[in-house]
């Protein structure tokens, strides 16, 4: 069945593939999880997922390397952070074996969707985790379901490193300070959905979103990341306590501070723009996306080259993905290989 997919024009679209795994939660423990070919689910309409949003999601991808290994990217970290957004709304751990083995299943039974190396395709990975019983006071479901569906996509932003242009809508914030911005809980995409449409209404890809008390410092963007290089050729990011911990961030901080190329993680005043030499928005679906324009209250500030990416990122950018596809060597551990016997 994967043969019939046209590899070199995927996009960032559902695919239907052969098979998800699912594991319900019920009396205290996790089913043994079983691969369900139909994609839909019999669910309860007082479900606490629909009603309350108890829900998280999780994103990571696997890979075809050149010797045909299927490898996939720092999936504890995803495990660990899915553990972190499921205390956080009152939900079951999903242990980190339990949601590896889940992985190295589902990926093992839908091979054929897995893009062949070259073609700059990935197998996207979702794992989701959700309150599936009946609830209508407010509190925890007492039954959860954890599945992971796989599907084919291409690059997020076609054209690869082409630079986009961000902006600042001040109508909209994404996370309070003590929110749910720091985990990936399912309604932190709902309220990202009409300010990310205005921003494209405007001709930006991207939405940037400033803290929500102060709109002083430099959150993310509404799906990923925000890092920079700065006058100093530092690698620049900001901390704040609602901002998601990207996992492709974190990587590319390591990867930067082997380089040479400092870190620096701290709040950000958006005044700093002006001196920045390059920016770009990170995640799992990009990797990295240069944006070399930032627009807010009318005013436009330049924050990388005109064209491409700027020279630090694009060689941060190239040793992420070599590790992800195998071309280089991965000496953090990073990789699972699910074609040969785990290591660490
Ligand atoms: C998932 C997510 C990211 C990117 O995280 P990665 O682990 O790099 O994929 C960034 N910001 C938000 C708000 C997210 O939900």
């Amino acid at each position: 069945m994967g043969r019939q997919i046209d590899w070199e024009n995927l996009g960032f679209n559902y695919i239907q593939t052969d098979c998800f795994i699912k594991y319900v939660w019920q009396n205290g423990a996790w089913s043994q999880g079983e691969l369900l070919t139909e994609p839909y689910l019999n669910l309860h309409i007082a479900a606490t997922a629909l009603h309350y949003g108890q829900s998280a999601f999780e994103g990571l991808k696997a890979f075809h390397g050149k010797d045909g290994d299927i490898r996939v990217f720092r999936p504890l970290q995803n495990a660990r952070r899915m553990a972190r957004t499921a205390r956080r709304i009152c939900m079951p751990e999903v242990p980190e074996d339990m949601f590896v083995d889940a992985i190295e299943r589902v990926i093992q039974a839908n091979r054929d969707y897995v893009p062949p190396y070259g073609t700059g395709g990935a197998l996207y990975i979702r794992p989701l985790l959700f309150g599936s019983s009946p609830q209508i006071g407010v509190s925890p479901a007492e039954e959860y379901i954890f599945l992971v569906m796989v599907l084919p996509v291409g690059p997020y932003y076609k054209g690869g490193l082409q630079p986009v242009r961000a902006v600042v809508l001040e109508d909209y914030d994404r996370a309070a300070p003590q929110g749910v911005g720091n985990v990936k809980v399912a309604g932190n995409y709902a309220a990202s959905l009409e300010p990310h449409a205005k921003a494209h209404e405007q001709g930006f890809a991207v939405e940037l979103y400033l803290d929500s008390k102060e709109h002083t410092y430099i959150e993310e963007f509404g799906t990923s990341n925000f890092v920079a290089i700065n006058g100093q050729d530092r690698f620049i990011t900001p901390t704040s306590s609602s901002i998601l911990p990207s996992i492709t961030n974190d990587s590319l901080q390591h990867i930067a501070q082997d380089m040479d190329i400092p870190v620096e993680k701290r709040p950000i005043p958006f005044d700093e723009v002006s001196t920045l030499k390059e920016a770009g928005a990170c995640g799992t679906a990009v990797v990295l996306t240069p944006v070399n324009e930032i627009v807010r209250n009318g005013r436009s500030y330049r924050v990388g080259p005109e064209q491409g990416c700027g020279e630090k990122l694009e060689v941060l950018y190239e040793n992420v993905t070599g590790i992800q596809h195998g071309d280089k060597p991965d000496p953090y551990g990073w990789i699972l290989n699910v074609d040969s016997a785990r290591t660490s």
